[in-house]
């Protein structure tokens, strides 16, 4: 068993900086406006090598998930969760749920974007979004 490690190439090292600045971004087509999710040096859609960074909203819903209750890796011991996330800009990425978890079913649970260590680096993982409460008088109001 060992610890989990990130691999960081050309093509990721400005996802990477992003997270460690607490402003995740995605590399995105310039051409077609695909996302580029892991980054790659030309574009699945149109095959442009033009891109941008975009900086995320840091809003999502979880797509599915799943506890893994054996070791896999030293840094991880569990029990601990797994997330697929779809952003609110589109692209799907994986990650943790940290903190309070849904009861039930996980899935279309609305989750943000927030950073925490792990390791030698932040990590990007989520936490439940506040939900807007129904008052007295019937109007919505977010605390
Ligand atoms: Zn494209």
């Amino acid at each position: 068993m060992g610890t989990s490690r990130r691999i960081e190439s050309i093509y990721d090292q400005p996802l990477w900086a992003s997270i460690q600045a607490r402003a995740m971004r995605l590399q995105r087509c310039v051409c077609c406006g695909h996302f580029r999710y892991p980054p790659a040096p030309i574009c699945a859609r149109c095959l442009s090598d033009s891109a941008e960074w975009l900086t995320l909203q840091g809003r999502g819903t979880i797509l599915s998930w799943v506890i893994f209750h054996r070791q896999y890796f030293d840094d991880f011991a569990p029990p601990y969760n797994a997330i697929a996330v779809q952003l609110a800009e589109g692209p799907i990425i994986v990650s943790n749920l940290v903190g309070v978890t849904p009861p039930g079913d996980w899935i279309g649970s609305d989750v943000e974007l927030i950073y925490e260590r792990g390791g030698e680096c932040l990590l990007p993982r989520f936490k439940l979004r506040a939900q807007p409460l129904i008052d007295a008088d019937r109007q919505l109001a977010y605390p």
